[in-house]
C-alpha cells in the first residue's frame, strides 16, 4: 500500500502549490480526456523509487464563529487521521499566527509523525527568520520553496523516513502470472458493493478461503472461480465480519484509492436509480489515472424503469466517456441478474492489461499504421517512428523511438492506440504510449 501524506496548514500558505509540486502528473496522457473531473485534493506522487498518494486538506478553513476545526470537513478530518504522515505547511514570510498554533495543538494531539515546512523560503536566510516557528513545538523546521520547486525531493524524503518503507520491489507494479488476480470493488456508499461481493461469495461455484491473520488493515479474501484464482482485496467502505462483508457508515477516498492502487482490476460499481454522481466520476478519474484494469457495472437495474435505463447509459456516454475502453454491464446484486458475463469481462481485462507485446509485431505494427497515415509536418519536420517496444503491464505501456517524436499529435497518438488496441484485443485496460526522441 502506497502511504498517504496529508497537506494541513491554513490558507495562502501554499499547500495547492506544494501539492501540484508533489503530484506533478505522471502521465501527461491522461491529462486531456474529455469528462475526466480532476479533483485536486487528491493525487499520486513519485519521488525516486517511493510512490506515494497526496491529500491537500483544504478544509482548516477559518471560521470566527465557530472554530476551525469544527468546520474541518468531516472528509478532511478523516482523511488526516488515515494519513501516514502529516506535512504541515506555514509561511516563512508571514510568520507564525494564531492559527498555526491551533493547528499545532490539533497535530500534536493526534500523535502521528508530522513535518514542520516553512513554505516560500526562498532566498531567506534559514536560521533567523525560521526560528519562531520552534515555538509551535512540532520539532524542526523545514524549509521550501513550493513556487520555485526548492527543497521539495528532501521534503519528500524527510516525511516518508520515519515509515520505515520496505524497498518497493522493481516496478511496483503488478506482474503477469504472479498469483491471483487481484480485485477491487469501488464505489460510492449504497451502491450495492456488500451485497454483490456476499452473492458472489456465496455463490456455490465459488470457493472462499480464509485466510488466516488478517490484519484490521489489510483485508483480502483470496477464492477461486472456475479455476480461475482471484483475490479480493480490501474495499473502500467494507469491512469484513466473520465470512460476510459489511458496509461501514464513512466512505473513505483513501482507502478507495489504496485498494485501486494494489488491484490489477477494478470494478467500478454504479447505481442506477441514482445516476452517475460527481462522486462515482471522481472515482472513475482516480481509475483511469492509476492505470488499472477497468469493468463498469450498473447495480439495481432491476429498481429503474426503460426511461430511466435510457437517461442513465446517455450520461454514462458522457460522464463516464475517458473509460469508454471498459466493457458496460447492467446487474442486479440482489436478484443474481447479470453476474457471469461481469466475470468474463474481469478476467478478459486483466488478460489484455497483462498481455505481452513483442517487440516485431509492434514494430510492424507501427511501421504499417506509418504508412497507412503518415504523421504531419510541423515547422519543416516530419516526426520519424523507428521501433516499438513494450516498456510495461497492468496498464500496458508501449514505447515508440524515432526522431522528433515530440511534434506527434494527440490525434495522432489515438490513431496509433486504436489500433494496438484492435491487435492486441486490448478491452478493459488503458494503454499508455510513450515517445522517446533519440538526437
Ligand atoms: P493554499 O491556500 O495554502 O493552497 O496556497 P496556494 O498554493 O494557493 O498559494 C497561496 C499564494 O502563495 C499564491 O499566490 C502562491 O503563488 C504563493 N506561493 C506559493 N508557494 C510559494 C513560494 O514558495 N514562494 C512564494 N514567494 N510564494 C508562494
Ligand atoms: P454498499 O454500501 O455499496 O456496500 O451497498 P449495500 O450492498 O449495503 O447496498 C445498499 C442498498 O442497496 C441495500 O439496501 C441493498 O439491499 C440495496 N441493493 C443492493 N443491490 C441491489 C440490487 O441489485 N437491486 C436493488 N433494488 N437494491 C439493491
Amino acid at each position: 500500500m502506497k502511504p498517504v501524506i496529508a497537506l494541513v496548514g491554513r490558507p495562502n500558505v501554499g499547500k495547492s502549490t506544494l501539492f501540484n509540486r508533489l503530484t506533478k502528473s505522471r502521465d501527461a496522457i491522461v491529462a486531456d480526456f474529455a469528462g475526466l473531473t480532476r479533483d485536486r485534493h487528491y493525487g499520486n506522487g513519485r519521488q525516486g523509487k517511493y510512490e506515494y498518494i497526496v491529500i491537500d486538506t483544504g478544509g482548516f478553513e477559518p471560521d470566527a464563529s465557530s472554530g476551525i476545526f469544527r468546520e474541518m470537513a468531516k472528509q478532511t478530518q478523516q482523511a488526516v487521521a488515515e494519513s501516514d504522515v502529516v506535512v504541515f505547511v506555514v509561511d516563512a514570510r508571514a510568520g507564525v499566527s494564531a492559527q498555526d498554533h491551533d493547528i499545532a495543538n490539533y497535530l500534536r494531539r493526534l500523535g502521528k509523525p508530522c513535518l514542520l515546512v516553512a513554505n516560500k523560503a526562498e532566498g531567506m536566510q534559514s536560521g533567523v527568520q525560521l526560528s519562531e516557528f520552534y515555538e509551535l513545538g512540532l520539532g524542526e523546521v523545514y524549509p521550501v520553496s513550493a513556487a520555485h520547486g526548492q527543497g521539495v525531493r528532501g521534503l519528500v524524503e524527510q516525511a516518508l523516513e520515519p515509515l520505515n518503507l520496505p524497498e518497493p520491489e522493481d516496478d511496483g507494479g503488478p506482474q503477469e502470472g504472479s498469483g491471483p488476480v487481484k480485485l477491487a470493488v469501488a464505489g460510492r456508499p449504497n451502491v450495492g458493493k456488500s451485497t454483490l461481493i456476499n452473492t458472489w461469495l456465496g455463490e456455490e461455484r465459488l470457493v472462499a478461503f480464509d485466510m488466516p491473520g488478517t490484519t484490521r488493515d489489510a483485508i483480502s479474501v483470496p477464492f477461486e472461480r472456475q479455476g480461475q484464482k482471484f483475490e479480493l482485496i480490501d474495499t473502500a467502505g467494507l469491512r469484513r465480519k466473520g465470512r460476510v462483508f459489511e458496509a461501514i457508515e464513512k466512505f473513505s477516498v483513501v482507502k478507495t484509492l489504496q485498494a485501486i492502487e494494489s488491484a490489477n482490476v477494478v470494478l467500478l460499481l454504479l447505481d442506477a436509480t441514482q445516476g452517475v454522481t460527481d462522486q462515482d466520476a471522481h472515482i472513475a478519474g482516480y481509475i483511469l489515472e492509476s492505470g488499472r484494469a477497468v469493468v463498469i457495472a450498473v447495480n439495481k437495474w432491476d429498481a429503474v424503469d426503460d426511461y430511466q435505463r435510457q437517461m442513465l447509459e446517455r450520461s454514462i456516454e458522457t460522464r463516464l466517456s475517458f473509460l469508454k475502453f471498459a466493457n458496460l454491464h447492467f446487474i442486479s446484486a440482489q436478484k443474481r441478474q447479470g453476474l457471469g458475463p461481469v466475470w468474463t469481462s474481469i478476467v478478459q481485462a486483466h488478460k489484455a492489461a497483462t498481455c505481452k507485446m513483442p517487440t516485431p509485431i509492434l514494430t510492424r505494427l507501427l511501421l504499417e499504421s506509418v504508412q497507412f497515415q503518415t504523421p504531419k509536418r510541423v515547422g519543416g519536420y516530419r516526426p520519424k517512428m523507428r521501433y516499438a517496444h513494450q516498456g510495461g503491464m497492468n496498464p500496458p505501456l508501449i514505447v515508440i523511438h524515432g526522431n522528433s517524436l515530440e511534434l506527434v499529435t494527440d490525434a495522432y497518438k489515438r490513431f496509433l492506440e486504436g489500433r494496438f488496441r484492435k491487435e492486441f484485443n486490448l478491452v478493459g485496460t488503458p494503454l499508455r504510449i510513450e515517445m522517446k526522441t533519440s538526437h
